[in-house]
């Protein structure tokens, strides 16, 4: 069950496509993971990637676990400690193993909070997440509404803030085609207002 639309991209930027449906069966060259920091899996999108895509995702993150300091170019300040998993906001790529795609890009969603701003952390998933994409040679990258399921947040501001990013991003990517792929109506519908919100 897909369905496509096609918002106006920018003459620059990459051209953003909504499909209905599940991120695991996106034939592109990158698949976005909504991660938890440990890299080990998790419910939601996370678990359907790691059972479509098989063990080989979870021996490439065990991999990368051990070798993060390095796989990071730097740490920022306030971020969780080197050691204990991924920090929020951050991306890192393994193989996609059984997936139609040459790569998973494994990022890590703020849990949504009503006493504190982390729209900033969100942001960064999508432009990290597309940062690393670059990186790959990635040129259509598929994206889940990432921290809108378990870590709840609101899928309206969820899908601006997914929207904005990856407008301002603009030409500042060579990925092509960013594929936001929702898994039910609500969200489809969530990501079309914020699209056409912002022209
Ligand atoms: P988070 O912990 O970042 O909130 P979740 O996996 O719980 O991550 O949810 C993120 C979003 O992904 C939610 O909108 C959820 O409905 C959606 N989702 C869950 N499974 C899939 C899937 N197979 N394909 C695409 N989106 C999915």
């Amino acid at each position: 069950m897909s369905s496509g639309s096609t918002g106006p991209s920018e003459p620059t930027g990459p051209t953003i496509t909504l499909v209905l449906g599940d991120i695991t069966e996106q034939h592109v060259d990158a698949i976005v993971n909504a991660a938890n920091s440990s890299l080990l899996g998790g419910g939601g999108v996370d678990g359907a990637i790691h059972r479509r895509g098989g063990t080989a995702i979870l021996d490439d993150c065990r991999r990368l676990r051990a070798s993060l300091p390095q796989a990071l170019s730097s740490v920022r300040a306030g971020e969780t400690p080197i050691g204990k998993g991924l920090p929020t906001g951050r991306a890192v790529a393994t193989t996609a193993g059984e997936l139609h795609a040459d790569h998973v890009i494994h990022t890590v969603g703020p849990v949504h909070s009503s006493s504190e701003d982390r729209s900033e952390l969100l942001a960064s998933c999508y432009r990290e997440s597309l940062r690393v994409a670059g990186e790959l040679g990635a040129r259509s990258v598929a994206f889940p509404a990432v921290s809108t399921g378990i870590y709840g947040w609101p899928l309206d501001d969820g899908a601006r803030i997914a929207v904005e990013t990856v407008r301002e991003t603009g030409a500042g990517t060579s990925v092509e085609e960013v594929r936001f792929v929702l898994f039910d109506e609500t969200a489809y519908r969530a990501f079309e207002a914020a699209l056409a919100a912002q022209g």
